[in-house]
């Protein structure tokens, strides 16, 4: 049977922000295809949440995101709410529950989001055309004109959901930068996010007995604060904590870490001092509260290991700072191997807040991870996919 050419709607990208696009528009009557150059629709769904897909967060609100315009979001995501996508994952009896932090998770697979979402294009009659390399773009009179691997497709609008360019393993692009290059939309620069560290020279070489090793504390990156778990790796640092962090982080910046949340360090350590016990050398004293082999590397970098009461007031107040303000810089982040999102995208001056729609490109619309709009870890990308895609989904 030869291909249908002639659609409402071309989407690139059959990701969660495209489907989540192409069901809503099809909803509306819109004659809707997806295209994608990978053979299996959602990846990045599939491997989220380590295979179980924390599909939004109850708490999302606009303060979660990073974007040069922190209020862009604002709009889509008050419109398509956590509940609107809980209520679809539980019309799919699909079974999930709250890690922590207003994270839910599939209680099975993510797949099964990856298979609620191809159901609900199917039933609205969206169809997709998946294994499509996409060889150019271009905009004759009112149509856009889609020239690929199966042929050209013809459509009024054009959704650009093609994510961002983290996991190039599994197939991510910089393609929808491209295509908003071409149609002279600026880009915010790209940078990979929630990646964590890797440590200066210096630094890797103290800590590299370390890995494994796991915190809990409070990251400081600017002005973003997160209390979490940081984990050393046999190259920087990971866990919750450092993934959050890396949201924020630039070049050259500095990261603060609390290693003793809620406690006073300098009392805890003037009063051993003037103990019994105050001839305790001082890694074993810090053992009392942080992992043994990560109190000895403290102790010897601050060149402080003897006995408590050989440590004299200043020298107690010193390390009490050192301990609630334990200071890094990295060389970088991990980088887009690694990394769950890319910060920067498609510039949001650029676009709609309310269809996503470019402002100077009538029908072309960007939605998801290629827009400089991006959540801190914790479900609030996938629901800024859901959001955005829901917004130009009621509008192309
Ligand atoms: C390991 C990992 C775990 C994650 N876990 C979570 C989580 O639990 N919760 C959460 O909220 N977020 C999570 N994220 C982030 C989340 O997956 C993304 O933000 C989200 O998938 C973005 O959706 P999208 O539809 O914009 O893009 P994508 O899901 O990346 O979809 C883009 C689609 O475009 C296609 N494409 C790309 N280039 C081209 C091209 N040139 N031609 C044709 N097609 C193309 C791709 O094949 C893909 O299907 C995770 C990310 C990673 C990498």
């Amino acid at each position: 049977m030869a291909l249908e050419r002639d659609f409402d709607v071309v989407i690139i990208g059959a990701g969660g922000a495209g489907m989540m696009c192409a069901s809503t528009a099809a909803n509306r009557g819109r004659k809707v295809i997806l295209l994608d150059h990978s053979t299996k629709i959602g990846r990045k769904i599939l491997i989220s949440g380590g295979g179980r897909c924390n599909f939004t967060n109850i708490g999302a609100n606009p303060e979660s995101f990073v974007s040069q315009n922190p209020h862009f979001c604002k709009s889509a995501l008050s419109r398509y709410r956590p509940d609107d996508f809980v209520s679809l994952v539980r019309k799919h009896k699909i079974r999930y529950h709250e890690k922590k932090l207003g994270q839910l998770f599939c209680d099975d697979s993510a797949s099964q989001i990856v298979d609620m979402l191809v159901e609900e294009c199917d039933d609205a009659g969206a169809r997709f055309q998946m294994d499509c390399q996409i060889f150019s773009i271009k905009k004759t009179g009112d149509k856009f004109v889609i020239s690929t691997s199966a042929g050209d497709f013809r459509s009024e609008s054009l959704v650009v959901a093609t994510g961002g360019l983290s996991i190039p393993q599994i197939g991510a692009t910089g393609f929808g930068y491209d295509i908003a290059r071409q149609f002279d939309l600026k880009i915010v620069e790209t940078a990979p996010a929630l990646d964590g560290f890797n440590f200066s020279k210096a630094d890797a070489e103290h800590f590299k007995d370390l890995p494994g090793i796991s915190l809990d504390t409070i990251v400081t990156c600017k002005k973003a604060t997160f209390r979490e778990n940081i984990l050393f790796t046999h190259t920087g640092l990971s866990g919750p904590a450092s993934l959050q962090a890396s949201l924020y982080w630039h070049k050259g910046e500095a990261l603060k870490f609390d290693l003793l949340p809620q406690f006073d360090a300098e009392k805890w350590l003037s009063r051993i001092k003037t103990s019994h016990n105050n001839k305790v050398e001082l890694k074993n004293v810090l053992s009392e509260k942080l992992p043994k082999r990560f109190a000895e590397k403290f102790a010897q970098l601050m060149n402080m290991n003897r006995p408590i009461n050989q440590l004299n007031e200043r020298q107690i107040s010193d390390l009490a700072q050192h301990l609630h303000g334990w200071t890094l810089h990295p060389s970088g982040t991990v980088g887009y191997r690694k990394a769950e999102v890319t910060r920067g995208g498609v510039d949001t001056k650029e676009l709609s807040s309310q269809t996503m729609e470019a402002k100077k490109v009538p029908g072309l619309y960007f939605i998801g991870e290629v827009v400089d709009v991006t959540g801190q870890l914790g479900g609030y990308n996938f629901q800024w996919a859901w959001a955005s895609g829901f917004a130009a989904g009621e509008s192309c």
